[in-house]
């Protein structure tokens, strides 16, 4: 990836693992200033310490991503750290409970829609008002395939990433005569600590069948296209949705 990120500021959430760690390592690696949120501080502040140690600037933050002041309090200081805004990446997820509809758990559901809708919203809410002032920029949404297709047994996970499909395109076409461009990401099941967590050997194998590729994604095939999608070569990209998925939603 020869992207040029020099001289631009970026938050990346869920920036300290998977596929948002590896997103941070590309900007840095591409010349940006950038803020690695998350959730686990230790992490966070390893990945900025190894960043720097290659010659990058980064910095990490903890945050809630599901706490609205959390999230305006994250901008604000990567606003004052770099002195500006231009890229974010609201990425930071969970999976959530696994259950059907008819018998999902409450507590879960709100959870599910707080951390991967609700922290979206609250992203870009904050976000867009530092990159206007900024001079503009460009923001990339995680969402998932489950974001365009539904998933047994993860109702809310499947409703979460299919609102944020809707949220990028409504963000992308308010803000589009104004420089910023807003798209979001459908990744197929990618080999991160989500996946090797939550998931036996058997339940991973039986995964990577359903990819015509036939093996799982990795962080930095996800992390090529949001580069891209960040970067002034997709000039003409925004409200927008994009698979890295194997073939999987081409079935
Ligand atoms: P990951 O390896 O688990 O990394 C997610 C990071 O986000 C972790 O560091 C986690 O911290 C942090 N986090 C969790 N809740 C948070 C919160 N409330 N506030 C701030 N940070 C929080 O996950 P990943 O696989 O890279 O997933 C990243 C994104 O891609 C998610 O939105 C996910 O839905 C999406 N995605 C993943 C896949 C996949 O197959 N892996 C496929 C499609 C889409 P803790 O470790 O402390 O929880």
């Amino acid at each position: 990836m020869t992207y040029d990120f020099g001289g631009k500021s970026a938050i990346v959430t869920g920036g300290a693992s998977g596929i948002g760690a590896a997103i941070v390592r590309h900007l840095a690696k591409a010349g940006a200033q950038v803020l690695v949120a998350d959730l686990d501080f230790a992490a966070a502040e390893a990945l900025a310490v190894d960043i720097k140690a290659a010659g990058g600037t980064a910095e990490a933050h903890k945050v809630d991503v599901s706490s609205a002041t959390e999230v305006e309090a994250m901008v604000a200081q990567a606003v004052s750290m770099f002195g500006g805004l231009h890229v974010a990446v609201n990425n930071a997820g969970i999976g959530g409970p696994a259950a059907p509809t008819g018998e999902y758990p409450l507590e879960g559901w709100h959870k599910v829609i707080d951390v991967n809708l609700n922290s979206v919203f609250y992203g870009l809410r904050y976000e867009i008002p530092a990159i206007l002032a900024s001079g503009g920029g460009a923001i990339v949404n995680m969402a998932s395939i489950l974001g365009s297709v539904g998933f047994a047994m993860s109702p809310a996970y499947v409703a979460a990433k299919h609102a944020v499909v809707g949220l990028t395109k409504n963000a992308g076409i308010e803000y589009a005569k104004q420089n910023i461009r807003v798209n979001a990401i459908g990744p197929g099941f990618i080999d991160t600590p989500l996946l090797s967590k939550n998931l036996t050997p058997d339940a991973l194998n039986y995964i990577k069948g359903l990819h015509p590729i036939g093996r799982l994604g990795t962080s930095d095939e996800v992390a090529a296209l949001a580069l891209f999608l960040l970067s002034n070569e997709a000039s003409f990209i925004t409200g927008s949705y994009h698979l890295v998925d194997g073939g999987y939603v081409a079935q």
